[in-house]
C-alpha cells in the first residue's frame, strides 16, 4: 500500500505549492487568495523508488463557519485518511494560534505528524524555526516549497518505514 500524506495547515502557508512539487503537477491552484483550494485534491508521486499518495487541503484555522467550515471538514477528512500528516506553517509569519490548535487536534487523533516550516527563503532559518519548536512535534523540516529546498530531505524522512 502506498502511504498517504496529508498536507494540512492554515490557508496561504504553501500547501498547494508543495503539493505541486510533490506531484510535479500544476493541478493545485496556487494563489495569494486564502483557501482557494476548497476540496481535497489527490495526487501521486515518488520519493526515490517509493510511491506515495498526497492530499492537498483547503486549510484549517479552528473555529470555522460556513464555507470555511466546509474547507475545515475537508481537512479533517484528509487527516483521517492519512498515514502521515505534514503540518505546514509559514516561517515568515511565525507561530500562529491556529497552528497550535491544529497540533492539539492532531495529538487527540494520535496521527503521526511532521512539522514543515515553509518559506524560509531569504530569512534566518534557525530563528524562524525557533518559534515552532514549542509545538513539540518530533521532527521539524525547513523548506521552500516554491524553490524545492529541503523537500527531498523531508520526503526521504517521511517515507522511511513505508
Ligand atoms: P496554500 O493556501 O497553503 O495552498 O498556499 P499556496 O500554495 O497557495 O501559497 C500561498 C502563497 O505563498 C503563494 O503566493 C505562494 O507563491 C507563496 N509561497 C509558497 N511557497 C513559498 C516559499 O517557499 N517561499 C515564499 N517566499 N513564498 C511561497
Ligand atoms: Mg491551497
Amino acid at each position: 500500500m502506498k502511504p498517504v500524506l496529508a498536507l494540512v495547515g492554515r490557508p496561504n502557508v504553501g500547501k498547494s505549492t508543495l503539493f505541486n512539487r510533490l506531484t510535479r503537477s500544476r493541478d493545485a491552484i496556487v494563489a495569494d487568495f486564502s483557501g482557494l483550494t476548497r476540496d481535497r485534491q489527490y495526487g501521486e508521486g515518488k520519493g526515490g523508488d517509493k510511491p506515495y499518495i498526497v492530499i492537498d487541503t483547503g486549510g484549517l484555522e479552528g473555529g470555522e463557519k460556513g464555507i470555511d467550515f466546509e474547507m475545515a471538514s475537508q481537512s479533517l477528512l484528509a487527516i483521517e485518511e492519512a498515514d502521515v500528516v505534514l503540518l505546514l506553517v509559514d516561517g515568515r509569519a511565525g507561530l500562529n494560534p491556529g497552528d497550535t490548535q491544529i497540533v492539539e487536534h492532531l495529538r487527540k487523533l494520535g496521527k503521526p505528524a511532521h512539522l514543515v516550516v515553509n518559506k524560509v527563503d531569504g530569512i534566518d532559518e534557525e530563528v524562524a524555526m525557533g518559534d515552532f519548536y514549542g509545538l513539540g512535534l518530533e521532527q521539524v523540516f525547513p523548506i521552500t516549497a516554491s524553490q524545492g529546498r529541503g523537500v527531498k530531505k523531508l520526503l526521504d524522512s517521511v517515507l522511511i518505514g513505508f
